[in-house]
């Protein structure tokens, strides 16, 4: 992979932009591009293209097509060959770990603070978006409190696609444009245990991660095949009380939302099925710890209606399900003036590296060339 990883970082995100400043902004790096031009064609299609030819070993292939779900929520066939070139190249560079972040991922509060010292964006925590609809053609946000306002540059949606469009009122769209955004196919969802356990005489050594196959025979996607375990209170004990350990199973995005759309939240019905869909995450969780049943103080089953209200995406899903070569990532442009999308609706890949890259490339969109180039001068990537 080591020259598909190269030519894949041979164009950084930070120089990409999607409007007619893209020329100006790629010229830095045309003679990367032209030197690593004969393996650009194959990164455009899907990973198995590479893989296929070289790979005949049984479970480096199950891994690899394993890997690709992991990253995107799809198999090698369909997994973009850019995508894992990408992360190729960053998971061979030095002193490189996939690991849990300590301390956890950044609060919310501490995100809106920084957001008000840069003092560039208004932060409008606690009220959802309640409508992006454009007035003559212009984007503006309006919020669930009341609040909002018409903005005077841009609005930029991070939502995903179709949660986007259900906050743009009908005639907002060119009607062909909604119905293919709409269209878009769907990852499927998640089933979640969070746990709370007693440690008392756990081995040391317990790591925090741990990926159970059931049966590679089925295929990386089959429903409840792929369950994921993290405890990251091995790595940061401040997660849990001392003596216990917090404990998060998910069966990443092979969760069919069909089986709990329109359900009652409240009713046996609901309560039955919870306790059956997480029964293959407590037995994935037995390989790890096989007297956890015993030790659980704590249990929280998410399902798909969970993952759908909680983290407020449409179906629950995990992103779109665009198969390499089949289909394209739309970018941050839409119709509406003013309205840019980013996130993993936008860029291919999903997962945060999708995310961040998406978000720079929205963010050079809203800013001029020469302030686009001044930054690339900044960070050190064009002289
Ligand atoms: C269990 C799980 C594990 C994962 N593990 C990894 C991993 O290890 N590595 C990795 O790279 N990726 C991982 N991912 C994927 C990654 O989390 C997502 O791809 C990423 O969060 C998508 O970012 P986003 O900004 O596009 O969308 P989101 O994270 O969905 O952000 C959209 C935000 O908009 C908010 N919102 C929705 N509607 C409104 C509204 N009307 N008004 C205001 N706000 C609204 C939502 O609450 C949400 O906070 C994981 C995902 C899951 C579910």
């Amino acid at each position: 992979m080591g020259p598909y990883g190269e030519a894949a970082i041979a164009l950084p995100p930070a120089a990409v932009r999607a409007d007619w400043g893209l020329p100006r902004s790629l010229l830095p790096f045309l003679g990367r591009l032209l030197h690593h031009a004969p393996r650009l064609g194959k990164l455009s299609g899907p990973f198995s293209a590479l893989m296929n030819p070289v790979v005949q070993d049984p479970f480096l292939r199950n891994w690899l097509n394993l890997l690709c779900f992991l990253l995107s929520g799809l198999p090698a066939h369909s997994t973009s060959a850019a995508e894992m070139a990408f992360m190729f190249a960053e998971w061979y560079q030095p002193d490189v770990v996939l690991d849990y972040p300590v301390g956890a991922a950044l609060p919310r509060r501490r995100i809106g603070a920084r957001a008000r010292k840069a003092g560039r964006s208004a932060t409008v925590g606690g009220s959802r978006c309640r409508d992006l609809g454009g007035e003559e053609s212009s984007s503006r946000g309006a919020l669930e409190n009341g609040g909002g306002d018409r903005a005077r540059k841009a609005v930029v949606s991070n939502l995903s696609i179709w949660d986007t469009l259900a906050l743009l009122p009908p005639d907002t769209l060119p009607p062909a444009f909604r119905q293919q955004r709409q269209q878009t196919p769907e990852c499927h969802s998640f089933m979640h245990l969070h746990l709370g356990i007693d440690a008392t005489d756990l081995p040391t050594d317990l790591a925090c991660h741990h990926i159970v196959v059931n049966d590679w025979a089925l295929g990386v996607t089959a429903p409840q095949n792929v369950i994921l375990i993290s405890i990251p209170s091995v790595l940061d004990p401040t997660l849990a009380p001392t003596g216990k350990h917090t404990i998060h199973v998910y069966s990443p995005g092979n969760e069919p939302y069909d089986l709990w759309q329109g359900m009652d939240r409240r009713s046996a019905a609901y309560s039955d099925l919870k306790a059956a869909r997480s029964e293959a995450l407590w037995q994935a969780l037995e390989r790890v710890i096989p007297d956890v049943r015993r030790r659980t103080e704590v249990t929280l089953v998410g399902t798909p209606l969970t993952h759908e209200r909680f983290l407020r995406r449409h179906r629950g899903t995990y992103g779109p399900a665009i198969a390499a070569g089949q289909g394209f990532f739309p970018g941050p442009k839409t119709p509406v003036k003013g309205l840019l999308c980013c996130g993993d609706s936008t860029f291919p890949g999903i997962g945060l590296p999708a995310v961040a890259a998406s978000g720079w490339i929205t963010a050079n969109t809203l800013v001029s060339s020469p302030q686009h180039l001044d930054l690339l001068r900044a960070i050190n990537l064009y002289e």
